[in-house]
């Protein structure tokens, strides 16, 4: 065993997420590959057991403590990364429908392979938001996208709206600062048809602070956006 489960166990349970063994085997598990995977492949600088509870697997699952997807809904993880917070949801929510997108190839290997060794179904595909959010298969098809890490609120907005279902929800997972970002994307949010309805701000048993910000899609987002990623950089809403 490499994770101190009961650690896990509460931080989880304080976050309002009950794991159940079988759960906290597989995160045992996914801390295993990620060490291991981590020693040949850049996929994440925290490679402490007991950070990883904390700052990956808890902070992911902090999700939930916002948001309780419908069974089977269709989520979206934009910029996973390593897996965060696509594969910790799965695991405590194997029902959800979910895609992981990323814009680098290896670290997707690595969590397609991860999925399938940990006995887990999702869809992991090499995209970048701005391509993935023009193309009708993924455009407002989602019931939930969620982003951690990936770029500031108003820049994550055009990534992320453009594949929120009308109804549905985007939840930005923000670390310190979340009012400073906030303040600068009003704007952007409700040129893409989003509107802001909730902030929860906690903290991790570690002391980080974080904010969920909850964003409802309450019109189609403009054919316009997402922009060319030059244009998104250079000109952000
Ligand atoms: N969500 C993970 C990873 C954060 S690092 C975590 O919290 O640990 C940011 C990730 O976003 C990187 O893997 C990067 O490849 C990806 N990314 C950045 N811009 C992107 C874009 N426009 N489209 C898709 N992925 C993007």
């Amino acid at each position: 065993m490499i994770i101190n489960k009961e650690l896990l166990k509460e931080n989880a349970a304080i976050l309002g997420t009950e794991l159940s063994d079988e759960m906290l085997d597989k995160f045992d598990k996914l801390a295993d590959l990620l060490i291991e995977t981590n020693k040949s492949m850049n996929l994440t600088a925290i490679k402490e057991p007991d950070e990883i509870v904390v700052k990956h697997f808890a902070d992911s699952i902090s999700l939930f403590s916002a948001i309780i997807p419908e069974n089977g809904a269709k989520i979206l993880d934009l910029g996973t990364g390593a897996g965060f917070p696509g594969i910790p949801l799965l695991i405590a929510r194997p029902d959800l429908n979910l895609t992981m997108i990323d814009s680098t190839e290896k670290k997707l290997k690595y969590v397609a392979k991860t999925v399938e060794a940990l006995g887990l179904d999702a869809q992991v595909f090499h995209t970048r938001a701005e391509e993935a959010g023009k193309n009708p298969i993924y455009r407002e098809k989602y019931d939930i996208v969620c982003s951690r890490a990936v770029a500031a609120l108003n820049v994550l907005s055009e990534y992320c709206l453009p594949f929120v279902k009308v109804g549905g929800t985007f939840v930005a997972m923000k670390s310190a600062k979340a009012d400073e970002e906030i303040a600068q994307a009003k704007q952007a949010i409700r040129l893409l048809g989003g509107e802001i309805t909730e902030k929860k701000t906690f903290f991790l048993s570690d002391g980080g602070e974080r904010t969920l910000i909850i964003i409802k899609k309450i019109s189609h987002t403009s054919s316009k956006y997402p922009r060319p990623s030059a244009q998104i950089s250079k000109k952000p809403l």
